[in-house]
């Protein structure tokens, strides 16, 4: 395959080689049990930045299926992070993952170029297959380091 062998050589360690990936995981400091803390996932994502350079704008079906929702009353006064003005009642925003509202007109053109809420990093699904592969390989592992946290506490308490 000549035209992904690039991403492939890159991505290719984590994606598919079972044992390199096993590896170089291994190789990674497990930090106790801060892995969840969330700063692991950006510094893991770092280290793929070269193969990717950056995260790839997320799916056009994922936006255009972006909840839409209306400011509460409990929700109004809130800022939106992108342009920091508050929210009215009333108003019509898009919800992102972990039910954080932007304006539609800050949140879309972000989309147009990155995947992720910028309040809570969760990600929509994007269109990109290697990328795609890259977040399953990192669901995995995250289940596995919760297996090991469940043992360490199983056996340290
Ligand atoms: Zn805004
Ligand atoms: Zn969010």
């Amino acid at each position: 395959m000549p035209t992904h062998s690039a991403v492939y050589t890159c991505v290719g360690s984590v994606s598919s080689g079972k044992t390199q990936s096993s590896l170089y995981f291994a190789s990674l400091p497990l930090n106790g049990l801060d892995i969840d803390s969330g700063a692991f996932d950006l510094s893991d994502w770092d280290q793929h930045l070269s193969c990717f350079h950056l995260p790839p704008p997320a799916a056009k079906t994922a936006v255009q299926t972006l909840p839409v929702v209306v400011i509460s009353p409990e929700q109004a006064g809130l800022k939106c992070p992108v342009c920091l003005l508050d929210f009215e009642e009333q108003e019509t925003v898009r919800e992102m993952p972990g039910k954080h509202p932007f304006h539609s007109g800050c949140i879309l053109p972000w989309l147009r170029k990155a995947n992720s809420c910028l309040l809570c990093r969760l990600w929509l699904p994007t269109d990109n297959p290697e990328y795609e592969e890259f977040k399953k390989d990192n669901d995995k592992r995250k289940q596995r380091e919760h297996r090991l946290e469940y043992l360490h506490v199983a056996m340290y308490t």
